[in-house]
């Protein structure tokens, strides 16, 4: 009877795992010419150290009014309603950036949307982010100074 009531409890997972990838989504890829080179330098990045082969799955775009409960934000990343992977960069705030800052601010989306990572706040004691993942674009001095080390930081 226990072995039944295992076996039934296995079909129905299994049923679940398989109605579950027959209701897969479409897959999109549609990249603003605007974040180009910004996304051909992130791929170059996570290619060179063995990761993101084959993506397929990935908008990313611009919009000119972009906000959280109610706040400016200068980039959004994270599954869309979709549950497609998606940037959004705010058109206000990127024309204020340094080209350090864009980078930065594109591999922090890209870090939360195909990386799946969160938040990562901690700050050196000279006052210096310890990741592109921190909430705060850097300062451009920073940026440009320990760009590499950032890249570095987001990959491990
Ligand atoms: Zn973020």
């Amino acid at each position: 009877m226990s072995f039944k009531a295992s076996y039934f409890a296995m079909v129905v997972i299994i049923y679940l795992i398989m109605s579950g990838c027959a209701e897969k989504r479409e897959k999109k890829f549609r990249i603003d010419p605007g974040l180009e080179a910004q996304y051909n330098y992130f791929i170059e990045e996570a290619h060179h150290r063995g990761q993101l082969w084959g993506l397929d799955d990935l908008v990313m775009d611009f919009s000119s009014d972009l906000s959280l409960n109610g706040v400016q934000v200068a980039g959004l990343g994270g599954p869309d309603d979709n549950d497609t992977p998606h940037v959004t960069i705010n058109s206000n705030i990127w024309e204020t950036l340094s080209d350090c800052q864009k980078d930065n601010l594109v591999f922090h989306e890209l870090g939360h949307a195909v990386l799946n990572k969160g938040h990562r706040n901690g700050m050196y004691s000279s006052g210096r982010p310890r990741s592109w993942m921190n909430s705060v674009i850097l300062d451009n001095d920073d940026c440009v100074d320990f760009k590499g080390e950032y890249i570095e930081e987001l990959f491990r």
